[in-house]
Formats: C-alpha cells, structure tokens, sequence
C-alpha cells in the first residue's frame, strides 16, 4: 500500500472547453507550491494523485490548503490492484488499530466495468468489516468512521478522512487584475476573492507623504505579501499622491474633496492597468459604508473609467467581510493604526449625493491631466517576493 494525496477539483467539471488549460495550471500551481517537497504529480478522471517520496505529509497538506481550484483533499493509500480480496486484506489492515464503533462504507467507481457496482460494493464491503471485526455497527447517518472506496482503472483507493479546499478556480486561469490596496480591512478581502475566481492580480497604492507614514506603505507591502501566498508573489505599484491631494484641497470645495480624489485614483489606476495588461480593476468599495459609496457616489466616481471595476465585497456586511479577513490572516495587520491617504484631509461633512456636473467644473480648476501623468511617472513598484525581511518587522 503506498500512501498518497488525492485532489478533487469539482467545480473544474463544469469548464468542459477549457477543462485541460486549467487542469495544466491547477498542475503547475501545485508543482510551485510545493517546490520544495519530494513528489510526483500525475492525474486522471477527476482526480490529481500527489505521491510523496518523503513523509511530510503535515507540511504538504497546509500548503495544498492555499491552492485554489482544490475542492477537496484526502490522504489516501492507493493498494495498487483493484481486486476484491486486495481490498479486503487492505481493509483489514488499515481498520485493525482504528478506533470506531459505526462506520459506513462509501464506494465509487471511475472504472464502471468493474464488476460490482457502488451499492454492492457498498454492501459486500460493509458486510466484511461486520463479521472479521466484533463489536462494529453500521450508521449510515452519523457513521464515526467513514471507509471511502474508490475503484480505478487498475487500482483501488481508501480513505477516511477528507479535508476542504479554498475551492474556486486555478489562479492564473483568467488574466490580470488591479488591485486597489490600501491598508483598511476591506481590499485585501476583495483582492483574494478575486484571485479566487482564477485572476492574477497586481497592487496600487496612493501614497501621500509626509501626511501618510512609511508605516501605512509597510502595512500594505504586508497585506500584499499574505495575498501572495496564493499566487507566488504580487506586483505593487505605489504612487505619489501627495500633490494632487494637496492641489485638490486647494482647489476644490470641501464636501467635494473626497469625490474628486477618488475620481483621480480611478484615472490612474486605469492608466496603470491597461500599462501592465490588467483587464479589470479590482476594489474594496462596499454599497452604503461610507458617503463615497452611495450610489451616487459610485456613479460619478466610476465615471472617469472604461474598464471594468469588480467590487467583490460591495454586498457583504462589514461583519462578513471581517470573518473573511480574520480566515485569510489579513485582519490583524488591516486593523493597525497607520494613516490612510483616505483618512487626511477629510472634511466634516462629504457630499453624500454629489453630481457629475459640480465634479467637471471644480475639475476645471486645476490641470490634472499635468499631476496624474506626472504621478503615474514617479511610481515605484515593489516586489513582494523580494521584501521580506523589512516589511516583517512591522508586523
Ligand atoms: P478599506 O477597508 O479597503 O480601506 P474602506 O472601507 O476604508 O476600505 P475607502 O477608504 O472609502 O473604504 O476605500 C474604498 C476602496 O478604495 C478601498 O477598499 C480600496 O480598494 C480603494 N482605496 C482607498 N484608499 C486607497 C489607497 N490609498 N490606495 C489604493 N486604493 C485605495
Ligand atoms: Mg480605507
């Protein structure tokens, strides 16, 4: 019996026409993830089967646990021959020391000319452990052991215990997206589950020193590295912010202040995108939170862009969102108290309704055009890969 990995990749079923290109991806997301481990790869049927070479098993299941386009996880001893009495000999073996009292027998079979088919399986199996083990119930509904069978084409599986995927699709199966990071909770939230969907993303950050810290630039490059994780490393393109806030606080009436700001953060991070063939921008907005995401709001500010802006989190409850935060390890550093560009300069009372008229015209007052090419110039991008002992210290 040689112990191995099984991988289920359900939802990947449905994507008959593309079902090989995201086969080969999920395949090398893998491979990279654990580069470092003794394994071999190979897949058939709805089902990728890990061999280890080595024992760690511990180690390679949390790394399979941030791999998306993985349904289900199990490890499983393959008995290499698919015959009844294997099975049942293999059966003895594994149940001699486990510890149950009801069980229940689930059977499949990818090989459908075997033989017997799930149900008699089932029952031929069930019946087997009954007499060679004593004391042992069936418990179809609440078993404390479940024994999965699997038939292949020239072997068997079994398993006991299956551990959940992150699910989705294979990242990198859907091009690039940008992401709109800054350090609040929402964002890094909206950027996994977008990398979720398969789409590879890259970061923009608007900063405005001396008003924001290099604390708040650090606190970003942090988020970014744990949404790293998921991909092997993320591209970061920090942008000076500083003269635009300051020309839009001079210029600009103050309710209208942040409506306008978010208008020139739009600009360049569509300039940004179509540079770095990102097809879609990716943001934190939320309907309601806060006075630039009414619906009005959104309507003048998403004005200024052509591209697509997909807004993962925009109908979730702040309390949804936190429960993802808290499970991607992105909350307790979004939580630090690092300014914001958002948060300088605010005025009291941000228009909660503003209309695109009023925004053309203070817009007249000052050349963006100038600052916004200028900005998307003087970025500098950052390479999560390449930054880790610094942005550690800060976490
Ligand atoms: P978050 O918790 O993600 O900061 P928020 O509730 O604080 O969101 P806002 O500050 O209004 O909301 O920002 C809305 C979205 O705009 C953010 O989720 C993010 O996508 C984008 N954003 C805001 N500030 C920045 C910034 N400095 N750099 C890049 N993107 C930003
Ligand atoms: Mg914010």
């Amino acid at each position: 019996m040689q112990k191995i990995i099984i991988i289920k990749y359900a939802e990947l079923n449905t994507k008959k026409g593309n079902i090989n290109l995201f086969l080969r991806t999920l395949k090398q997301n893998i491979e990279k993830i654990l580069a470092d481990e003794k394994i071999t790869i190979s897949y058939d049927k709805g089902r990728m089967v890990i061999t280890l070479l080595n024992d760690n098993y511990e180690q390679i299941l949390e790394k399979l646990q941030n791999v998306f386009g993985i349904h289900e996880i199990a490890i499983a001893y393959d008995l290499k021959n698919n015959d009844l009495e294997v099975i049942e000999k293999s059966l003895n073996e594994l149940l001699k020391n486990k510890e149950f009292q009801t069980f229940k027998v689930v059977s499949k079979r990818s090989n459908k000319n075997y033989f017997l088919n799930s149900q008699e399986l089932n029952k031929h199996l069930g019946g087997y452990i009954l007499k060679n083990f004593s004391n042992k119930k069936v418990d179809v509904l609440n078993p404390n052991l479940t024994i999965n069978v699997e038939i292949r084409k020239t072997t068997a599986f079994i398993y006991f215990e299956k551990l959940k995927g992150l699910g989705g699709y294979p990242t990198n199966t859907l091009g690039k997206g940008l992401l709109m990071l800054s350090g609040g909770i929402d964002s890094p939230v909206a950027g996994f589950m977008a990398q979720k969907r398969g789409v590879k993303i890259e970061a923009i950050y608007f900063e405005s020193p001396p008003h924001t810290s290099d604390m708040a630039k650090e606190k970003v490059i942090s988020l970014a590295s744990k949404l790293a994780i998921y991909q092997g490393n993320i591209k970061i393109h920090v942008i000076p912010f500083t003269k635009i806030q300051e020309t839009i606080y001079k210029n600009v009436p103050n309710n209208y202040l942040i409506t306008i700001m978010r208008r020139m953060m739009y600009k360049i991070a569509e300039k940004i995108a179509k540079k770095n063939r990102c097809q879609i921008i990716i943001n934190g907005e939320c309907l309601g939170q806060v006075a630039s995401q009414t619906l009005e709001s959104l309507n003048v500010i998403n004005e200024v862009v052509k591209m697509p802006v997909i807004r993962p989190v925009a109908c979730f409850d702040k309390l949804e969102i936190i429960e993802i935060a808290k499970k991607i390890n992105t909350y307790e550093t979004s939580i630090l108290p690092y300014q914001d560009c958002c948060t300088i300069f605010v005025p009291d009372h941000p228009i909660i309704y503003p209309t695109l008229d009023k925004c053309l015209e203070y817009e007249k007052n000052f050349d963006y055009d100038v600052l916004i090419n200028e900005s998307v110039k003087n970025e500098t991008i950052i390479d999560t890969s390449k930054k880790e002992e610094n942005y550690n210290d800060y976490l």
